[in-house]
Parts: structure tokens; sequence; C-alpha cells
């Protein structure tokens, strides 16, 4: 399993897929080949139907620079779907090398031609029953168990908290039209405020959603924000996290434990299923970022692993079948409300588990739930797989 650190990356929006991933291959292109006098990028699958309104050749050119074309193409037959070629060309106009990268998923690449080793297989034990009998044979927490592989995961998780706080804060203080064709009105900051004067039982709840609504609306703009475990999801532990610091006062290291224990979940999603939409829909992008904010707020209630696990079992099962069907490939229909009734479930998520696990042990584990969503993922029509040819996306264009 890969380190906690490849899963939470800083970057900026709309997607992981489909900005961080290209940003960070383009990068990379240039570190090792060196530059070029011009630039051809295909891009397929999803990243062809959705990459223009997820801002894909823009991220694409300004990385690359200089003379560099991008072009959406269909005909990819590759071994992953979501992917692109990037050439390098000489002046006039010849291809002089070739990289074929998959986006495989929360700004994760793999590059056919040039492998990379992003902290790779940090971790032996891939399912969560391994990593619980590990922790009791060594009498280690899941905390413990991380900061041993992962020795400097404290000061990185540190650096997240406050990437993720300072971005529901910018969003919360930002108002006005987001970019694009959707003529979409910012609403964290109304809905905050409206959130100060509801009614009491409202009041957390509305709150809440205003900072999923902040999150997901700087990522719609293209802004700085976390993946967890995706951009597109990335509103949901955001959300929860800034609550916790901010308006719980809940301790830094306490927030720090609560995310390694959200990484540790999330991860045991990406090695075991998927956490791309491309791949497995929206339930592997919100269903798991509801699933790891479950067990990080699991944890903070002061739930036991079993607790944990629960909360987090029922944060993915309600969101099986979830599809991805993005309005005009934009992240904000049905993606930043999505982000919002996300942490709403996380936190009731966490609740259920806390109080039925009082009456009854569940009979469904995180691994089947994790197992059940691959299966799922793979039965979903591509058109309901971040290629906006279905769902909202098709009923829009009508
Ligand atoms: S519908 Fe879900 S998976 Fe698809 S782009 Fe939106 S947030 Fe991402």
């Amino acid at each position: 399993m890969q380190g906690i650190k490849e899963l939470f990356k800083i970057g900026r929006g709309p997607s992981s897929s489909h900005t961080l991933a290209p940003e960070r291959a383009c990068k990379l292109f240039l570190e090792v080949n060196g530059t070029y006098p011009g630039y051809l990028v295909e891009l397929y699958g999803s990243l062809s139907l959705t990459g223009k309104g997820h801002h894909t050749d823009k991220i694409i050119e300004e990385t690359l620079g200089g003379n560099c074309k991008v072009v959406f193409k269909l005909d990819w037959d590759e071994s992953f779907p979501n992917g692109f070629y990037i050439y390098g060309l000489d002046t006039n106009g010849n291809k002089q090398v070739k990289w074929t990268v998959f986006s495989i998923g929360g700004g994760s690449i793999q590059i056919k031609e040039h492998p990379v080793n992003y902290n790779d297989e940090v971790y032996f034990e891939t399912s969560l029953e391994e990593i619980y009998q590990v922790c009791e044979k060594n009498h280690e927490t899941l905390m413990e168990y991380a900061q041993r592989h992962e020795s400097d995961i404290r000061t990185y998780l540190s650096d997240i908290l406050d990437a993720m706080c300072a971005c529901v804060k910018r969003g919360l203080s930002e108002e006005g039209m987001l970019p694009g064709e959707l003529q979409m009105r910012r609403s964290a900051h109304d809905l905050y405020l409206q959130g100060l004067h509801a009614n009491m039982s409202d009041q957390r709840d509305i709150r809440l959603m205003s900072y999923a609504y902040a999150a997901s609306e700087e990522n719609a703009a293209g802004h700085t924000c976390v993946t967890a475990p995706t951009l597109g999801a990335c509103g949901v532990l955001a959300a929860f996290m800034y609550y916790a610091y901010n308006d719980c006062e809940i301790t830094r290291e306490k927030c720090i434990d609560a995310l390694i224990i959200a990484g540790i979940f999330g991860n045991v999603v990406k090695t075991n299923a998927t956490i791309s939409g491309a791949v497995g829909g929206c339930q592997a992008e919100v269903g798991t970022a509801v699933s790891m904010t479950a067990a990080a707020c699991a944890y903070l209630e002061g739930l036991q692993p079993s607790q944990i696990e629960y909360a987090a079992e029922i944060g993915m099962e309600h969101n099986l079948g979830l599809t991805c069907d993005p309005v005009l490939g934009y992240v904000m229909i049905p993606c930043i409300e999505r982000n919002a009734v996300g942490v709403r479930r996380a936190v009731d998520s966490a609740n259920l588990a806390k109080y039925l696990s009082r009456v009854r042990s569940h009979l469904v584990s995180f691994d089947m739930v994790v197992e059940t969503m691959k299966d799922t993922g793979s039965q979903l029509p591509r058109s309901l797989r971040e290629t906006a040819e279905g769902g909202l996306a098709k009923e829009w264009e009508k």
C-alpha cells in the first residue's frame, strides 16, 4: 500500500485526475526530457470528454508553456481508461519523444515509458483486516502503525490540516461567480451566514455544509485545495476538519491523528478498489471521502477501532452505486452539493456506528464493502463514469 502522503496532496482544482495529474506529468516530462520547441498532448477517455470543463487543456498549456497544442481524442486503446500522450516536437513539428500517461485517480499517475515511484508501497498490508491484525499483534494504535512506516507523517499532515483550513476559510470569504458556462454563483458565504441565524438543531449542519461548499467552490474555481481522496471530493473531509479544529477547538495533534485514520481508510480503498470517478463513478470519490470522514469523526468521538471501521463501512455502503455525471464536464453540478451532503452523511455514519454498535456488532466488514464498491463500479456504464454522457449531464443537454 502506498504512503498516506501520496493520498493527501495539495494542488490546484478542479479535478485531481484532470488538472493535478496532468500538471504533475507535464512537470515531470520537462524535468526528465528537458524542453522542446513544441509539444503535442492528446487526451483520451474521461480526460477527453470532460477535459474542457475540467480545464485540463489550460493547465497543460500553462505547465508545458511555449508552443503547445492539446487535442481531445476518442480512439484510446490503452489498458487504463483515462490517459494521455505527451509528445516533444522538434522545430519542424516531428515527434521526438512520447510519454503515455495514465491518470489513475486522486492526482496519481503512471507513465509507461518512465515508471514513477512516489514513495511507493510503504505498507506491506493491503486490507483493513491485515492492518488491524498487525496493530493487535504489536499492541499499537493506528497512529503508531502509520508513524512506524512514515516517520514524518505528522509534520506532513500538519501542513495538510493548514491547507484544508485555509481552503475553507478562503472559500467562505469569496463571493461572486464561479468560472465557466454554468453561470453558478458561489453560495458558501451566504450559506454560512444563514447558518448563524438558523434554529439550534440546524446550526451545526448548515455550518458544516457551508464549509463543504467553501472548499468545493474553491476547487471549482481552480484554486488550491487538498485531495481527500480527490479534488472533486475535497470538500467533505476539509469541512469536517475545519469544523473540528476551528469550531470545536480540538487540538492540532488530535486532528492529525484523525487525518491519519482517514488516510488509512482512504488508502485501503485506493489499493483494493479505486478513487477515480472515471473508473468507479462518484462512489469512488465522494463515497470514499464520506468513508474517510466518518472514520475521522468516529475517532474524534472516542470510538474503538471496530466502531471506527463500522462508521467507515456505513459511509461507503450508502454511497454504493453513486454515479459520476458532471454537467457540461464542470466539477460543480452535482459535485459541490454532493460534498455538502457527504459531510453530513459522514457525521451521521459515525453517530449511527456509535449507538448501533452498543446493540450489535456489524456484519459487513470495511474490506467487504470496498470489494463491493469495486465490483459495482465495474458494472456502471461508461456514460456514468465521468464522461458527461449520462445522468444529469445528459438531462441538462436535452
Ligand atoms: S460527480 Fe463525483 S466523481 Fe464525478 S466529477 Fe463530480 S465529484 Fe467527481
